[in-house]
């Protein structure tokens, strides 16, 4: 494997994924879409914005030579990882997905699960007043109608419409329990809205829940692409090692 790793990134698992190839000598290269003003960045080389597209993403795949792409954006990032399987398949290109595991109910925790944002929003008038709103700021639009008091945390200012009576917090994890404990109670929060984001980041607000009894709508991942999985960047890099031994000497990217 002579040419760059592609690492689709976004998260915290692509950003400790390029510090373990970083260490390990492996050339590769880090994508993000450019969503957020002041992204976290990973080590190593960046280059940031969309592809325009599989068709066009298979051509940027084949131009630079791109030996292995490794897609660790987010679990609800449904169009570029569709986007790289296809755009992978057309350019005979290896592909992994690394994806953290989701994130599951314990004892105490009174969740409801939804297909989507939209069921989000037309069950949280049943669940509760003052709701602690953590789905990210694309898919705001879907509460925008929704007469509840909602405390809205998101990193940059939402730019679509949104419920009339609402706090924006505009706060990045990771977040601690202490922390949480102390929003819950500040805004008397009652309801908790998140996606099953998984990750050790974002969790202790599911925590908090737990432990004020607080309710919580969890949405469920979209369904998973038919594409060869990890869990944990280590195993990432294990993939990386075995397609570049695999490819030294043959010639081939
Ligand atoms: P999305 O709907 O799947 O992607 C929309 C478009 O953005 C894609 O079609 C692609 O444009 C471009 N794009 C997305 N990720 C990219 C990347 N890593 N490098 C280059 N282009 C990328 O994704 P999203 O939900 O808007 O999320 C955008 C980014 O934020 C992702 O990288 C994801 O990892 C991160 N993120 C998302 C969430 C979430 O809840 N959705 C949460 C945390 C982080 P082209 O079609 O033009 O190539």
């Amino acid at each position: 494997m002579n040419g760059r790793v592609l690492l689709l990134g976004g998260t915290a698992e692509a950003r400790e994924l390029a510090a373990l190839l970083h260490e390990a000598g492996v050339p590769f290269l880090s994508s993000l879409a450019g969503r957020v003003a002041r992204p976290r960045l990973p080590v190593g080389d960046v280059r940031i914005g969309g592809f325009g597209g599989p068709s066009a993403l298979a051509n940027w795949l084949e131009e630079h030579r791109v030996a292995a792409v490794v897609d660790v954006t987010h679990s609800f990032a449904e169009r570029i990882s569709a986007s790289a399987l296809q755009a992978c398949a057309a350019a005979e290109v290896p592909l992994l997905r690394l994806e953290r595991p989701g994130w599951s109910e314990r004892t105490g925790d009174r969740w409801h699960w939804v297909s989507d944002l939209d069921e989000a929003a037309r069950l949280v008038p049943q669940l509760g007043h003052r709701v602690l709103l953590t789905t990210g700021r694309q898919g705001l639009a879907a509460f925008a109608d929704v007469d509840s008091w909602f405390l809205i945390r998101c990193v940059d200012p939402p730019s679509v419409p949104l419920p009339a009576r609402h706090e924006l917090l505009l706060d990045r994890g990771p977040y601690d329990l202490a922390g949480e404990l102390a929003l819950f109670d500040e805004h008397r929060i009652d309801l908790l809205v998140t996606k099953d984001s998984g990750g050790s980041h974002t969790q202790p607000k599911l925590d908090a829940a737990r432990e004020r009894a607080t309710q919580v709508i969890v949405v469920r991942r979209p369904p998973r692409l038919d594409c060869e999985t990890v869990s944990t960047p280590s195993k990432a890099l294990g993939w990386v090692a075995s397609r570049r031994s695999e490819r030294v000497g043959t010639g081939t990217r």
